[in-house]
């Protein structure tokens, strides 16, 4: 039985994690797990799941007063304060751009491409595209899955390395390995997910999971 609550749930052993207990991402996560999901339907899912749990990780960014005119009268009004960038994990990041662009729209979207070598399961940096330093207060990674937490923690290094003070991971399922590695690297990171799995199988993936998250977006997962 899920706890009744729709508040995000911390986790004492992780405190920077932010589990979301809301009704509507239950729902949709099970949708999504569900094998017999197309992939139409999963990109929507993904979309629907990022814009929400997307709303939950930007509930504490600053915000500026302003002053504006309704057609009646003037009025006091805010801002955002922040300047936010998008960080995608190619591929399957990818997937949760559309939904983090439309909650702010005046976000930078800068891609990050990381492989998890299948042999060493340690993420390879293929792409990466960043200026020179760092243009944005607020990185948000976005990555469906945190699995071994290898390309996440890399993400992040890549990220404090370019300047980024602030760095918040979104993923729709995460293992409790994948934490691990990354609050313990990172302490100052901050994960909002919608479910903490059991564990990882001897290949890195998620179980139960949903299996993989690119194919499953991207009908490449053969007779998957
Ligand atoms: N990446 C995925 O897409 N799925 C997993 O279970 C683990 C990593």
């Amino acid at each position: 039985m899920p706890d009744s609550s729709p508040l995000p749930v911390r986790d004492t052993a992780w405190p920077n994690l932010h589990v979301s207990r809301h009704p509507a991402i239950l729902h949709k996560l099970a949708i999504l797990r569900d094998e017999r999901t197309e992939p139409k339907k999963f990109r929507e899912v993904v979309r629907e799941l990022s814009w929400l749990l997307g709303y939950e990780a930007l509930a504490d960014v600053d915000v500026r007063p302003i002053r504006i005119s309704t057609p009646l009268e003037a009025t006091d009004g805010h801002q955002l304060a922040v300047r936010i960038g998008l960080v995608p994990i190619l591929r399957a990041g990818l997937g949760m751009v559309d939904a983090m662009l439309e909650l702010m729209p005046t976000a930078e979207v800068w891609h990050l491409g990381l492989f998890r070598d299948e042999k060493t399961l340690r993420p390879v940096e293929y792409y990466n595209k960043l200026p020179d330093s760092a243009t944005v207060d607020l990185c948000l990674i976005l990555d469906p899955m945190l699995a071994t937490g290898g390309s996440a923690a890399a993400a992040v290094e890549v990220l404090k390395r370019w300047g980024a003070t602030r760095i918040k991971l979104i993923n729709l399922i995460v293992a409790p390995e994948g934490v691990d590695l990354v609050t313990k690297a990172h302490p100052d990171v901050e994960i909002y997910c919608a479910a903490v799995d059991r564990q990882l199988n001897e290949i890195g993936y998620i179980m139960p999971g949903l299996g993989d998250a690119g194919d499953r977006q991207f009908g490449t997962g053969g007779s998957q």
